[in-house]
């Protein structure tokens, strides 16, 4: 039979991100792709490297880790993935929401993140196309943005350089173990035995610890995004607004608003926009109804009325992996030995993918590092 040190299953920006790093670890790495690398949330999301979007804290912690490598990542890899560090404004649309903005600004800054709290006059500088209805931003010039479609693409080259066999079009449909042990996988096109697998799944994590009789506190929380068509740069750099925090970070989902929709806004080199967003748990239904694309485009051009002119082309569905907190889950079952979880990024996936791969080398190789400790499974069963 055929035999592997490490297979990771899911080619996403984790998986690929993950391959990257092991592939100097390890002397045969399989990743197994059930479509095209990149083909699922990774290709249906945003661009935005945002620090400031994150809680303080832990998660401003681990953000700033994985912003630090995003710095030499496209000469590491040896492929462009259109990194910018473009800067990143979250628009604080009414007044009511200006103190909630004054204090998460000032927990941001103690957290070490350089961000400023704009006014209207000093925001519409920045995007003088926005509505003069503003009460101002907050800005944090360290922000940045990626293209996400070359992203795993950029991961994968960089890993397949390194060694590693990428399988795509291959379904991972078992997992064998023995004793507590991993010992092998089986896919729709043979089996592979070895004691080290990854699931780096993302929202589908839930499905391939099912084969092993786990369930994973992880669940797909659906996005939607507009895309219009090419335009001269309007935008500066990457906006989410304050309604957006509030839809991400509220615990409680009566006080998120009607989709959770809050915008993110981005322009693409080619000079596509990118108009989101929402947040709904519908499990993985892709239709998305006629109400939820116009709350998006209603809210968006209500903060930047240019919108109102461009045609809408296409639009992306994704499910984030949310696991509840914020937080994504880079551990080992503690009953099956040698199978690792790396998934539930949430809306966090592309500004977390850097420091994933090294987090799981350092897991493997059982190399101390704090950023793992928050982390682990152990969190959801004690709460
Ligand atoms: C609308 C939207 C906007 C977003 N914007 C941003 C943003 O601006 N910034 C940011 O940081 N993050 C953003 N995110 C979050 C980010 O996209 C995700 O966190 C990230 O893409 C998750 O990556 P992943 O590799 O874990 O999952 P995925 O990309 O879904 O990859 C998992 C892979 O596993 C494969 N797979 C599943 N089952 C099997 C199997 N049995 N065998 C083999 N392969 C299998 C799937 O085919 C898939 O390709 C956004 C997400 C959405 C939905």
């Amino acid at each position: 039979m055929e035999t592997a040190d490490v297979v990771i299953i899911g080619g996403g920006v984790i998986g690929t991100s993950i391959a990257f790093r092991l592939a100097k670890l390890f002397e045969k790495i399989v990743l197994i792709e059930k479509g095209e690398i990149g083909g699922q949330t990774s290709g249906s999301c945003d661009k935005a490297i945002f620090l400031q979007s994150k809680k303080a804290g832990f998660p401003i912690e681990m953000a700033i880790a994985s912003r630090e490598i995003y710095k030499n990542l496209q000469e590491e890899l040896g492929m462009s993935f259109e990194f910018k560090q473009s800067g990143g404004m979250i628009v604080i649309e009414s007044d009511s929401h200006l103190p909630f903005m004054e204090a998460f600004t000032k927990s941001q800054r103690e957290s070490g993140i350089n961000i400023e709290l704009l006014n209207r006059k000093e925001a519409l500088r920045r995007q003088p196309c926005f509505s003069s209805h503003i009460t101002g931003a907050t800005y944090c010039q360290d922000d940045a943005e990626v293209n996400p479609l070359l992203l795993s693409q950029a991961f994968a080259y960089g890993a397949k350089r390194e060694g590693v066999d990428v399988r795509t079009h291959t379904e991972v449909i078992n997992i064998h173990v023995k004793k507590g042990k991993v010992e092998g996988i089986v896919t729709n096109k043979g089996k592979i035995a070895t004691n080290l697998v990854i699931n780096a799944t993302g929202p589908f994590a839930g499905n391939i610890v099912k084969m092993v009789n786990t369930d994973l506190p992880i669940q797909p929380r659906r996005g939607v995004i507009l895309i219009t068509e090419k335009v001269k740069p309007i935008i500066n750099g990457s906006v989410l607004c304050s309604q957006y925090i509030a839809a991400k970070h509220l615990a409680s989902e009566e006080n998120v608003p009607p989709f959770g929709v809050g915008l993110s806004l981005g322009q693409t080199e080619s000079g596509n926009l990118l108009i989101g967003g929402s947040r709904e748990f519908v499990a993985f239904n892709k239709k998305v109804s006629t109400e939820v694309f116009s709350s998006i485009a209603k809210h968006a051009c209500r903060i930047a009325p240019v919108l109102r002119n461009l045609k809408i082309i296409r639009t992306m569905v994704g499910f984030r992996p949310f696991t509840g907190d914020g937080l994504p889950i880079i551990d080992e079952l503690p009953d099956v030995k040698g199978f690792i979880i790396a998934a539930g990024h949430e809306g966090d996936g592309i500004a977390l993918a850097p420091i994933t791969g090294k987090l799981v080398a350092d897991l493997v190789m059982e190399k101390e590092n704090d950023l793992l400790t928050p982390l682990t499974l152990q969190r959801f069963i004690t709460r």
